[in-house]
């Protein structure tokens, strides 16, 4: 089986999937709900350009999701399509961030990092928050000012609702002596965030917007 697809396709696809159990839990009617299975199945084939023909077939199993127990189901068959994160090494990590002493990243398991986009930690002793992802066969990341708002917001990477702070960065311009400061409302909890995040484009754009202050 070839892994194929992207996280933010499995969760783009996984939204469709949740659709039609949410539409069997709330409707009746066997047409609308007919519809709406069809309209799940045909949003979840353009999810990625080259759908394999097996994968093709599991995504057409969304037309039968009635309950949470298929979408578990739907959701086992999926997974195997989707192509992991690459694991960070030490050597990788201290690269990346060569002024930062003892510094400590989470270890995602292969299962985990089907769901990750991009790998983000919450260092509270220093109040930052890390974020790293995959760029051109390797990783970058950098870090922010980080405090928890203690209040829902919208968030600047997944668009969704949920416990968001404010993140803030730094870009030091060429020459060397003026800075920008740039802040975005993003969730706290970054695996939650990864695993609302269906659009891999919003994600380019709060990159760029951090990069480019
Ligand atoms: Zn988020």
């Amino acid at each position: 089986m070839k892994e194929s697809i992207t996280s933010t396709e499995f969760h783009f696809i996984l939204r469709q999937a949740r659709n039609v159990m949410n539409g069997h839990m709330h409707a009746n009617d066997e047409d609308v709900l007919a519809a709406v299975g069809q309209m799940a199945i045909e949003r979840a084939e353009q999810s990625a350009a080259d759908l394999p023909d097996e994968l093709a077939q599991v995504i057409r199993m969304i037309g039968n999701i009635r309950e949470r127990e298929d979408f578990d189901r739907f959701r086992e068959r999926i997974q195997p399509f989707v192509r992991p994160m690459a694991e960070v090494t030490d050597m990788e990590l201290k690269k990346m961030f060569p002024k930062v002493k003892n510094l400590r990243m989470p270890k995602f398991a292969e299962a985990v990092r089907k769901e990750l986009t991009y790998l983000g930690w919450n260092d509270p002793g220093t109040n930052r928050k890390y974020i790293v992802f995959e760029k051109g066969g390797g990783f970058t990341g950098f870090y922010g000012q980080f405090r928890p708002s203690g209040k829902k917001g919208v968030c600047s990477i997944c668009n969704g609702i949920d416990e968001t702070g404010l993140f803030l960065t730094e870009t030091r311009h060429a020459g060397g002596e003026t800075y920008t400061k740039r802040g975005n409302y993003i969730c706290t909890d970054s695996m939650a965030c990864n695993r609302r995040l269906d659009d891999r484009t919003r994600f380019d754009e709060f990159i760029r917007s951090v990069k480019n202050s």
